[in-house]
């Protein structure tokens, strides 16, 4: 299968964050809306074995896949595109290709030969991409190469697509994003930003074949020959990407770009016969763009001042939204500055709470303030991880009267931990290390609200966290109201957690983020949204 599979690569010249990851997704579902498979993988420069210790301050939220890596936000984006799950083969940083060859030298794997970025490094970034393409389920591996051509990280992995060029031929080709900026004295769009990261290119010896060209302003056709001309593309071969409302409205921008075309063309494929099936997709931008009702939902952390610490979230509010044909304007609210006194000032007029996941003591009190309002006040609430302990925190302090109840994560002296680092849990981690990470199966209970939710009785949910619901509580919860409607079946660990004489109020252990999609938005989120509507 490996032969078939054609190679796609994304870099990214003039500046960073013009969207590389977007541009991929979008290319990547018109080949899919084409009746092709994709996959689309990040290579990410950084010296971080993976970005999982990464402060999300640094680098937005981390993803986590079904195969529990902890992986750049990107491959949400993929997966939310695509409607694929990804896996740990689909984000790749330096760090870890620096770790396996090391690994390989200390095991004498090298045969004593010297070990050099070329080629023993550049081999282990070209076996990374190639092992997608060995797995026969894709037709396309599109490989995103993260960071701006010219600088230093990025130099391996640009050899890398140089080397593979050459050995791949026509089964290869590499789409270049790039910065027009407009220069508003003189009323135009200037190429030499273009023509100088097209030549960085040129000097590691790889000439692009599609310029993707992010500007504020339509290309006219002087420009693309311009670019072209200058470039070695072919005109058609020059592709606006104007800035558009909605990351979701780009791979119809590409559509109409032919961008999908001219990528079956250079890469030898038919073209003419296939047309891009986005009747579904469309469906859902409709809704998006035309709600018949908007809400205010907030959604409490601590890392609100960069949105992306949130991008799964605040996404799948996108999705669940538009299913209920009702715009969900996410209102973000730190936890750390919620007090007793302002409480019910700061959440005046939202229709429905969001305490977020997180980790460390930082804001907990603000967030279990919050709870507390939401449970009281019969506002919907959804808790997620640290959102769904916190509610337990907090029925355990304010219904159960254990007034120090905590998690042993934050205070290792209480006497209550209703939230604790258990043996079962340590039994079923993936990687003998103390986080559970990636998809666990979780039976739902008969008769519940996630029953009502989910209609299934066994699904399975993404984790990412340490500690867990203290089963010594089990039963003053359920005596108490408190259901507990979601258990690991096999370590019996609580997973969803709900109150009876409440309209919405529901914790869950892991993180339903993940999976939501354009094509699938997540049951819990469309619940959450239709239950904030009334
Ligand atoms: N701090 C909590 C734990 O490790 C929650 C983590 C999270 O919200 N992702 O269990």
């Amino acid at each position: 299968m490996q032969n078939n599979t054609k190679f796609i690569f994304v870099t990214g010249g003039v500046t960073s964050s013009l969207g590389k990851g977007i541009i991929s997704a979008s290319l990547a579902k018109l080949l899919q809306a084409r009746g092709y498979t994709a996959t689309i993988q990040k290579l990410d420069p950084y010296i971080n074995v993976d970005p999982g210790t990464l402060n999300p301050y640094e680098h937005g939220e981390c993803y986590v896949t079904d195969d529990g890596a902890e992986t750049d936000l990107d491959l949400g984006h993929y997966e939310r595109f695509l409607n694929v799950p990804t896996s740990r083969a689909n984000n790749v940083t330096t760090g870890r290709i620096y770790q396996n060859v090391i690994e390989k030298e200390r095991k004498g794997d090298y045969l004593g030969k010297t070990v050099q970025v070329i080629p023993h490094i550049t081999d282990e970034i070209k076996n990374r991409i190639k092992e997608l393409g060995k797995t026969g389920q894709f037709q396309f591996v599109i490989t995103e190469i993260g960071g701006t051509v010219g600088d230093i990280e990025s130099l391996p992995y640009i050899e890398a697509v140089r080397q593979l060029k050459w050995e791949l031929g026509h089964s290869c080709m590499v789409v270049h994003l790039t910065l027009l900026p407009y220069l508003s004295t003189t009323g135009e769009l200037k190429t030499k930003p273009t023509q100088h990261s097209v030549k960085l290119l040129l000097e590691s010896g790889v000439q692009p074949d599609v310029l993707v060209c992010r500007s504020e302003h339509a290309l006219n056709k002087d420009i693309r020959r311009k670019i072209a001309l200058f470039c070695n593309v072919e005109v058609d071969a020059v592709i606006e990407a104007r800035d558009a409302s909605s990351i979701y409205e780009v791979p119809l921008l590409m559509e109409k770009e032919h961008l999908d075309a001219i990528v079956l063309k250079k890469l030898g494929l038919d073209n003419e016969h296939t047309t891009a099936d986005l009747a579904q997709w469309k469906q859902f931008l409709h809704r998006l763009h035309h709600p018949k009702k908007e809400i205010k939902i907030g959604l409490i952390g601590k890392y609100v001042e960069l949105k992306d610490s949130y991008k799964s979230i605040s996404e799948a509010f996108v999705h669940a939204g538009a299913e209920n044909e009702c715009k969900v304007h996410i209102e973000w609210i730190h936890s750390e500055n919620l007090t007793e006194e302002n409480i019910a000032e700061k959440l005046k007029g939202l229709k429905g709470i969001l305490v977020a996941p997180g980790f460390g003591s930082r804001g907990i009190e603000g967030k279990i303030l919050t709870i507390k309002h939401a449970r009281e006040n019969n506002i919907p609430f959804l808790g997620i991880c640290l959102g769904m302990q916190c509610a337990v925190i907090e029925f355990a302090r304010n219904v159960l009267g254990l007034k120090d109840a905590h998690s042993r994560e934050m205070n290792p002296a209480t006497s209550s931990p209703v939230i604790d680092l258990l043996e079962a849990q340590k039994n079923i981690s993936h990687m003998g290390g103390t986080m559970r990470l990636g998809a666990y199966p979780c039976h739902v209970e008969e008769g519940t609200l996630a029953s009502k939710i989910y209609h299934e009785s066994d699904i399975t949910e993404r984790h990412r966290h340490r500690y867990e619901f203290n089963n010594e509580y089990t039963k003053q919860f359920e005596a108490a109201g408190m259901v507990l409607s979601g258990v690991n079946p096999a370590a019996g660990l609580v997973e969803i957690v709900e109150l009876k004489n409440h309209p919405f109020f529901i914790g869950v252990q892991f993180h339903p983020e993940y999976k939501s999609t354009v094509e699938k938005p997540h049951p819990l989120f469309v619940a959450f949204v239709k239950a904030s509507m009334n």
